[in-house]
């Protein structure tokens, strides 16, 4: 009869510990010290050096080429790396039907998107069967268009919805509200945090390096909390908010 071979608690832990996940070992490491988080709500936790210390700005300069062509003046973009152009965006029953019932306010002030639109409608299904947007003939989210007085690429739906007065989730799918910010859930708490070179491994992607705008650069000037700060109170509502501003306050002046 072969020996049993039992493993000693010592290297039952080890094993346990080695077991864990991935957000529940990210948790530990936020909670740990208390100047890396803070909580907006008994379930709710928000990394500090991602959200209130980080600074960030969505500049489409920082992921596209944009050149204007001398025969006709038109502006014409390629990507560097855009989350507008290289990522799919996948979409909602309900954020189809959202962008459905607005999109007489988007055509008439988007030509570009409008023809594309009339032609192929702007959501199609991937090979795994999710709704995405569909892409334009250059690559780009069948959304993304010029605008001359910011002289950059913007987003129609975003456009759409500062012209009108739209709250953004009357128009704007989740994901891209959202981006770079994302949402971690546990079993009991959830983590707002940002995706960058210190959270990818959480979401198993490594494109990070490729975006301009996760890394330092001369337009990130605000900080997370207030340059996503609409992303932020849909998330955790008015109340919840405010006291992140105040948290902010409180450990930005101490440092
Ligand atoms: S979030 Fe970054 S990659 Fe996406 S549109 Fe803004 S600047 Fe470009
Ligand atoms: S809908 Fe707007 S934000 Fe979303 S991918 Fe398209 S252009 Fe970008």
């Amino acid at each position: 009869m072969p020996p049993t071979i039992r493993l000693s608690s010592k290297a039952k832990r080890l094993l346990d510990h080695t077991d864990t996940d991935i957000v529940d070992r990210y948790m530990e490491y936020l909670t740990e010290e208390p100047d890396r988080h803070i909580w907006l709500g008994p379930k709710l936790l928000i990394d500090v050096d991602q959200i209130i210390r980080r600074r960030f700005a969505c500049n489409t300069h920082l992921c596209l080429k944009q050149s204007r062509a001398k025969s006709n003046g038109k502006v014409k973009a390629k990507t560097r790396y855009s989350c507008c152009w290289d990522l799919e965006v996948q979409l909602l029953p309900t954020e189809i039907e959202a962008i459905e019932r607005q999109l007489d306010l988007v055509l008439p002030h988007h030509p570009d998107v409008a023809r594309h639109v009339r032609r192929h409608g702007f959501w199609k299904y991937d090979s795994e069967w999710w709704k995405i947007f569909q892409k334009k003939k250059n690559g780009s989210c069948v959304f993304l268009t010029w605008n001359e007085m910011m002289g950059m690429h913007v987003c129609s739906l975003h456009s759409t919805a500062l012209r009108e007065g739209l709250p953004l989730d009357r128009i704007k799918p989740l994901i891209c509200r959202m981006f770079p910010i994302f949402l971690l859930e546990t079993d009991d708490i959830n983590i707002i945090t940002f995706y960058c070179e210190e959270t990818h491994r959480i979401l198993f992607e490594d494109d990070y390096e490729r975006m301009n705008c996760l890394h330092d650069n001369p337009h990130a000037l605000d900080r997370v909390y207030i340059a996503m700060a609409d992303t932020l109170r849909s998330l955790v509502g008015e109340n919840g908010y405010a006291k992140l501003e105040r948290e902010a306050d409180r450990i930005l002046a101490s440092e």
